[in-house]
């Protein structure tokens, strides 16, 4: 951040629903160069006050745009990166505003508390709440993009270990350990759950399973969000397709790790296998992590033991065609308010919120 700017707040067109863009706002950071898109460059981002309308810079040493809006400007560099023989993929994450810098979250709040960000009428205040303002009016987004990804949270973390209850009711009813009846009446919604398996069995699908891994799935992007694991060939209901991998650490350790992903602004994947361990896919995941969450899963997660060790396995809870986005219940428990996490499944019964 070089400098903040001034808000204007009439006429109302330096702000909108969710961002506020001040003229006079610079911010600069390091991306791939126009010139030569091996190498990286510093891109300044500034807004300007042309008579009343918003002007949109973007500027390096080789290129400088001018735009009307913000992803008009962000576009305008996309296309002169492509011109350049830049091919990387830009993950759906990463937009005019989050190039700017306007969707950080210590930026955002910077902007609410100025002065006259209260005169920004119909700007969903999210950081700030001034008097007499109801707050914002949608669902909270993650900040992450992608409520898998969002920082660990204890009792999420402890939700997620009743997955593996799932697969055994008379387990679950007796289980002292989890602390709420709901998520295991939610599941009763349909989750497909086959008898358990003896170990050796387990064994068996988990080798055949990771040898054909790489002609089972793909990653490819996703209408959902960002990356999504797909089907490369017909997989049928029961089958064991993928390894939830990572780092397997002690549960004390989940603490530490999320203040330490926050700091460097990395999102958290990481999955309970138990009370005393969990999974950390944030470094050293595999494919498995990139699952999304859906209200009309065609996969679940399940815990097995093979060859002596846990692995927390995705298994195909419908017959599933080849091509179609493997997806599962996240089964974060019910939360209200702003802590509400938007879903964009599609699915016909879609609840409209993931927790
Ligand atoms: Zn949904």
């Amino acid at each position: 951040m070089h400098q903040f700017g001034q808000i204007e707040a009439y006429p109302s067109k330096f702000y909108n629903t969710n961002y506020i863009f001040p003229a006079g706002f610079i911010s600069s950071r390091v991306f791939w160069s126009t010139e030569n898109p091996q190498t990286t460059t510093r891109y300044f981002f500034s807004v300007a006050n042309d008579e009343g309308i918003p002007r949109f810079h973007i500027r390096s040493s080789h290129f400088h745009c001018i735009e009307n809006t913000i992803e008009a400007a962000w576009n305008a560099l996309l296309t002169k990166l492509r011109q350049s023989g830049w091919k990387r993929l830009v993950p759906s994450s990463i937009n005019g505003y989050s190039m700017f810098g306007l969707s950080l979250g210590p930026v955002m709040r910077h902007l609410e508390l100025m002065p006259d960000a209260t005169d920004c009428k119909g700007y969903d205040f999210r950081y700030i709440i001034p008097k007499g303002h109801t707050g914002p009016k949608k669902p909270r987004m993650n900040l992450t993009g992608c409520a898998r990804t969002e920082p660990y949270n204890r009792e999420r973390m402890r939700q997620l270990t009743d997955v593996s209850f799932a697969m055994s009711s008379a387990k679950a009813a007796s289980s002292s350990s989890n602390p709420n009846p709901k998520p295991l009446a939610k599941k009763s919604r349909g989750a497909f759950a086959p008898p358990p398996m003896n170990d050796m069995a387990s064994a068996m699908q988990y080798r055949q399973a990771k040898k054909i891994e790489n002609d089972t799935i793909d990653v490819r992007h996703s209408k959902i969000h960002g990356w999504g694991l797909f089907a490369k060939r017909d997989i049928a209901k029961g089958e064991m397709i993928i390894e939830y991998m990572g780092q397997l650490i002690r549960t004390e350790l989940c603490d530490a790790r999320e203040a330490y992903y926050d700091r460097v602004n990395l999102g958290s994947y990481m999955f309970r296998i138990d009370d005393k361990f969990a999974v950390d896919a944030t470094k050293m995941g595999g494919k498995a992590r990139f699952v999304n969450h859906s209200c009309e899963p065609n996969c679940f997660s399940r815990i097995i033991s093979a060859e002596g060790v846990s692995h927390i396995m995705i298994y195909a809870a419908c017959d599933v065609t080849a091509t179609n986005e493997l997806v599962y219940d996240y089964k974060f428990p019910y939360e209200e308010g702003d802590l509400k996490v938007e879903c964009r499944c599609g699915a016909r019964t879609c609840t409209g919120f993931m927790n």
